[in-house]
Order: structure tokens, then C-alpha cells, then sequence
């Protein structure tokens, strides 16, 4: 094939990403989005293979069927709830694999048409050391956001005296190695920036806790597509660059967006905290106050009575799947005349749009599904907020306590509906291992037990 069909072919298959992204965007037409992705993957593998520089297809075969099995196997045993992690750990692979590209440039740049050991051209070195940089960067930084997802360290922020001096001064030190490693060809300059980039990985995850964690997520996104796009400059291929960029740049909005969101600021996240002097993690139960329970049939005659019911879905409903059972109980209650609707908070659950994706799943319709800032005012109007399985969204401390972790971040105004329904298994607090005071509240009922199974209890009262 020549180079200007493949250059056609390449540039279709960037069309068709784009439009995946377009796609994704919005849960009506997240379906055909990831279609078009498909078809972009397709006609871009199909692509690379036609290359003339393509020397082994075993290799290429072999790697495609083993990385695919093992993909094809995590992706069926994966939990929903488990997403986040597994997201964080592909990202680590994307930023090795970046490592590995700069290494084999870098030591073998015969192989890439880029020049001879230690005489490479100048535009492939900064594609080289940025690639690098980043993917290490990328590498341990999502390896300790996999692990504070899944619980192997610490979930708090971990902090130390001068850290943010500390941070500086590499990261100065780090950029004055790249642009060393384009003047002067040296191989320990190569070492250099590979040791301080997975060092400052570390560094910039482990100050990050709480209700941050979400926009850590898509912010290794955008790094790993970064990452992406310098192996595109090393490798010369454009499809790898413009991928990468629309990877790195639609992750960078993202984050921006959820710090909107969260009413954090984007810089302190990324910088690792820098206005959290907040004890997190302080995780406190007033036993000794009062509560009120009730039971799947108090819910039912409740709800069935009201006029309008806000269903608010939360972490706890992805953990017990009750998706189904939810959206069966939201027709029974339309089907009596009740106006139900959903609100989402943007960072309900463990990942972006995980209600989202979870409420498409059971059939909701779209239109019943409304996002914090369309519905909050509504709950003054409801007679029924029905909260299930979410906990720190809906905390009023992000208003009223200053010494709160999530403090700032705007929340689901749950209380002002006439009566509060909470469906959870215990006292326990959310992620953020903050008390929700609204628990206590005389207007609200706890309804302890697993979402499901309180879900499917409630179809049946009502049936
Ligand atoms: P929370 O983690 O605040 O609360 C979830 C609640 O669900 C818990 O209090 C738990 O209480 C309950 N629960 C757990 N399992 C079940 C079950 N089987 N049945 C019924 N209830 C259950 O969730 P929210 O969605 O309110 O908030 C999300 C939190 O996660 C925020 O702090 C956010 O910052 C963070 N986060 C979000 C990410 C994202 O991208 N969306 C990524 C990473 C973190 P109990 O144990 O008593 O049942």
C-alpha cells in the first residue's frame, strides 16, 4: 500500500474517533459512539499492517492474541464497581509501553529511520524524552492510583513537610534534563529523566485522597494519551500523534470538567492537594443519636402516596446491581400516576458517568435522567428524595463544615424534600469517611439493607 493511501486510510480512521468522542458524549448516543471507535480501531490495525515496515507478523499476531485474550478474560470476570482500577491499571501499561518505545528508539534509532546511537535527530529526541517522561510518569502514578482503588494503600492523602518544594525542584530538575537530553546525547541523561519521571509519579498521586480520587482518574487518562502521542512523534506515526492528542486533551477537559464539578481547583489537584489541610479519613458515628427505620413496605406506601419522588443513585447501587429493580420500581410508581425522576451528581459512584452508564443499561429512559445542577432545585418541590446506595453526594458537611474533606464540592440538596429515604446496609459512611448528618434528620427513614434485594421488596408491596 502506499504511503498516501495509508495516510487516507489513517486520517479516516481519526475522523472515526473523533466522532466516537462525539459520540460518547451523551448517553443517547454513547452506543454508536463506541461503534465508531470499533471501526476506527479496525481500519487502523488493518492499516498498520499493510505498512512496508512491518518486519515480523508473527510478532504482531502473537501480541494481539495474547494481550487480547488476557483482555477479553479481565473484561468478562471484571465488576462493574471494579472499573476504576482496572481503568488506572491499562493506564500504567500505556505509559511502560511508552518507556519501552522511547528505550528501543533511543538505543536501536537504525531500526526507526531516526538516526544512529547517540546521533539522533533532533525532533525525534524531544519525542523520545517527552514520551519518556510522561509515560513514566504515567506508569507509577497509575500504579499508586490502582492501588488506593482498591484498597492496597491508603485511600488518605499522604503529605509531607516541603512536599510541594520538593515536587517543584524536580520537576524543574526534569525539565531541564529533557531539553540537556536534546543538546547533548547522553546516555545517562536517558536514565536520568526515566528515574526522576517515576519518582515524580509517585509523588504527585500519593498527596491525592478523597473526593479527589475521580479526577486523578481521567487526569491519568489525559497523561497516558499524552504519553501516547510523544511515541507517535518517535515512531513518525500521525495516527499514534492525533489518537494520543485526543486522548490527552479529551482527558485534560474531563478532569477540568469534575473540578468544576467538585468545586476544586484544577491546579491543587494536579499539584497534589495543595489546599487540603483537612483531616480526611476522620471517620465518625454518633451512636447515640437518634434515627428512624423503616421497612420495604413503609417505602412502598410512602412513594406510592407522593406525587413526586427523586430517585438518587449512588455507589452502593453499582456494588448490589440493582439497576433492574430500580428502574421496575420507578415504572410502578409512574404507572400509579408518580413523577419519578433521577438526579446524578457528577461524581456519584467510583468513575465518570458510572449512573450514567449503569441507568442506560437497565432501559432508563434518558429524559428522567437529570444531572446536578437541572434537578437540585426540584428536591424543595419533591415529596420523596429516594437515595440509594449513595452517601457522600449527598452530605450537606460539603456546605456547612469547613474542617470537611469534601468540603466545596456541591451536593444533591436531598434534605429539602419532604421526607428522605437512604437504602444502605449500615451507619457506615461513604468513600470520603465522612458522618452524613442528614441520617439523623426527622424527616428522614433508613432503610437498611442491600439495595437489591430493598429494591425487589419494594416492587413487590407495590405489585
Ligand atoms: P459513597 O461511597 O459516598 O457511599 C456509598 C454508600 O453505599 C455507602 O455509604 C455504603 O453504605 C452504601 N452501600 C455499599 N454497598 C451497598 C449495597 N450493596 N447496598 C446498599 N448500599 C450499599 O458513594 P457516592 O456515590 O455517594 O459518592 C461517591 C464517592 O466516591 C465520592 O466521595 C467520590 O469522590 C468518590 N469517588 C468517585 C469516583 C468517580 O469517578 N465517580 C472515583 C473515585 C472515588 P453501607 O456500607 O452502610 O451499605
Amino acid at each position: 500500500m502506499t504511503d498516501n493511501i495509508s495516510a487516507i486510510l489513517y486520517l479516516i480512521s481519526s475522523v472515526f474517533f473523533i466522532l466516537a468522542l462525539r459520540g460518547l458524549s451523551s448517553p443517547g448516543t454513547a452506543r454508536q459512539g463506541n461503534v465508531f471507535g470499533i471501526l476506527g480501531m479496525i481500519i487502523a490495525v488493518g492499516t498498520t499492517f499493510t505498512l512496508p515496515t512491518v518486519l515480523s507478523y508473527e510478532v504482531i499476531l502473537a501480541g494481539i492474541i495474547i494481550g487480547g485474550g488476557i483482555g477479553t478474560f479481565i473484561a468478562r470476570k471484571i465488576k462493574m464497581t471494579a472499573l476504576p482500577q482496572l481503568v488506572a491499571g491499562f493506564h500504567s501499561l500505556v505509559g511502560l509501553a511508552a518507556c519501552f518505545v522511547a528505550a528501543a528508539a533511543f538505543f536501536r534509532p537504525e531500526a526507526y529511520g531516526i538516526g544512529t546511537f547517540l546521533d539522533i535527530s533532533t525532533g525525534s529526541l524531544i519525542g523520545i524524552s517527552i514520551g519518556l517522561a510522561i509515560g513514566a510518569i504515567t506508569f507509577t502514578g497509575s500504579i499508586i492510583a490502582f492501588g488506593k482503588l482498591q484498597g492496597l494503600i491508603t485511600g488518605a492523602p499522604l503529605t509531607f513537610p516541603g512536599q510541594h518544594l520538593v515536587n517543584a525542584i524536580l520537576g524543574i530538575t526534569l525539565v531541564a534534563l529533557v531539553a540537556w537530553m536534546t543538546i547533548e546525547q547522553i546516555e545517562s541523561t536517558f536514565w536520568g529523566i526515566f528515574l526522576l519521571s517515576l519518582i515524580i509519579g509517585i509523588l504527585i498521586i500519593v498527596p491525592i485522597g478523597g473526593a479527589d480520587m475521580p479526577v486523578v482518574v481521567s487526569m491519568l487518562n489525559s497523561y497516558s494519551g499524552w504519553a501516547a502521542c510523544g511515541i507517535g512523534f518517535t515512531l513518525g506515526n500521525s495516527l499514534l500523534i492525533v489518537t494520543g492528542a485526543l486522548v490527552g486533551s479529551s482527558g485534560a477537559i474531563l478532569s477540568y470538567i469534575m473540578c468544576k464539578g467538585m468545586n476544586r481547583s484544577f491546579l491543587s489537584v494536579i499539584l497534589g492537594g495543595f489546599d487540603d489541610g483537612s483531616e480526611i479519613f476522620g471517620t465518625t458515628t454518633s451512636r447515640e443519636k437518634a434515627i428512624k427505620s423503616g421497612s420495604a413496605e413503609d417505602a412502598a406506601f410512602i412513594m406510592k402516596n407522593a406525587s413526586s419522588v427523586i430517585i438518587v443513585p449512588g455507589y452502593g447501587m453499582a456494588v448490589a446491581q440493582a439497576q433492574h429493580a430500580l428502574r421496575e420500581m420507578g415504572e410502578l410508581l409512574q404507572a400509579d400516576g408518580v413523577d419519578v425522576r433521577y438526579a446524578i451528581h457528577p461524581v456519584a459512584g467510583r468513575m465518570p458517568g458510572h449512573m450514567n452508564v449503569l441507568l442506560a443499561e437497565a432501559n432508563v429512559p434518558y429524559e428522567q435522567v437529570l444531572e446536578l445542577d437541572e434537578i437540585n432545585k426540584d428536591f424543595t418541590r419533591a415529596d420523596v428524595a429516594f437515595v440509594i446506595g449513595a452517601n457522600d453526594v449527598t452530605n450537606p458537611a460539603a456546605k456547612t463544615d469547613p474542617s470537611s474533606p469534601i468540603y466545596g464540592m456541591p451536593v444533591l440538596d436531598i434534605e429539602n424534600a419532604k421526607t428522605v429515604l437512604f437504602v444502605k446496609r449500615s451507619m457506615a459512611s461513604g468513600y470520603a469517611g465522612v458522618e452524613n448528618e442528614l441520617f439523623f434528620r426527622d424527616n428522614t427513614m433508613m432503610l437498611f439493607s442491600d439495595a437489591k434485594s430493598m429494591c425487589d421488596e419494594i416492587v413487590q408491596a407495590l405489585n
